[in-house]
């Protein structure tokens, strides 16, 4: 594991202790202008062209001021851009197990990658070997188990889409740093959007169950399949089913929530 050294002055100081490990994918060109941008005190728009901003944005537009504790670049270098006692920037708006405040308990890791705006590019296999040696590191030097690791788009649904579906959220699992559910049962569909009552009401208790901020209602009746579960749905399938990232839920998607709901209660 090569870690090298790339301080940003983005960050302050966590509130809380650390409990997760966000992954993401930093969805530009390149590790180089991913790690000028965690690094910058200062960011503009006219310093980091793409396809996300407007062809007509002032280039002097203020940017948000971002970091993270780790970026993975293309050959597998891990770059250490904060140190992991301190707070960085890159969870955003997000919550989690009904918490928001991510940034305080997370351990942040980048990996360089273009991400949906450049087409989904692979994951190297370097890459993902070095992402898995310092989870590993990280999960044990903080006694952490494997199911505190989630990825950006599981705590902000609907917002974020990283890592994406290209991702390989399996290959983690059998290397022990992540989870990965029974996925045994049919392709039937289940639920979808604009569906209401008790089935909606119970796949929401169960998203909430796994840790995403689904919503709540007072009774079977008034539970509605909205925009934001469809967008917790499409959050999911990116991680465990990314074959079929549609927001439809099916008879495998239900098998798969229950037993890793399953598997997290064996663990309390
Ligand atoms: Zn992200």
């Amino acid at each position: 594991m090569k870690i090298v050294d790339r301080p940003s002055p983005n960050f302050d100081v966590r509130k809380t202790p650390i409990d997760l490990v966000v992954l993401h994918y930093t969805g530009m060109k390149d590790a180089e202008t991913a790690l000028r941008r965690l690094t910058d005190p200062a960011p503009k728009a006219g310093d980091y062209p793409g396809p996300w901003q407007a062809p007509d944005i002032d280039p002097a537009t203020p940017l948000s001021r971002v970091s993270a504790h780790y970026v993975v670049d293309e050959a597998g270098v891990i770059h250490r851009v904060v140190a992991e006692k301190d707070r960085a920037w890159h969870a955003g708006v997000a919550m989690w197990e009904g918490r928001d405040d991510i940034n305080s308990r997370a351990i942040g890791i980048e990996i360089a990658n273009g991400g949906h705006d450049y087409g989904l590019p692979p994951y190297t296999d370097a890459q993902i070997t070095a992402v898995i040696d310092l989870v590993a590191d990280i999960l044990r030097r903080n006694r952490l188990t494997p199911d505190r690791v989630v990825g950006h788009a599981d705590i902000a649904p609907g917002r974020k889409d990283d890592p994406g579906e290209h991702f390989p959220w399996k290959r983690l699992a059998e290397a022990g740093v992540s989870i990965w559910p029974d996925d045994d049962a049919g392709a039937k569909v289940v639920s979808r959007r604009g569906d209401r009552g008790e089935r909606v009401h119970l796949l929401h208790a169960m998203l909430s169950a796994f840790g995403y901020d689904a919503p709540e209602e007072e009774s079977p009746a008034a539970a509605l399949f909205s925009e934001r579960t469809e967008a917790i749905v499409r959050a999911f399938q990116q991680r465990f089913e990314p074959h079929a990232v549609d927001g439809v839920v099916r008879e495998s998607t239900l098998a798969k929530l229950d037993s890793l709901i399953d598997d997290l209660d064996d663990e309390d």
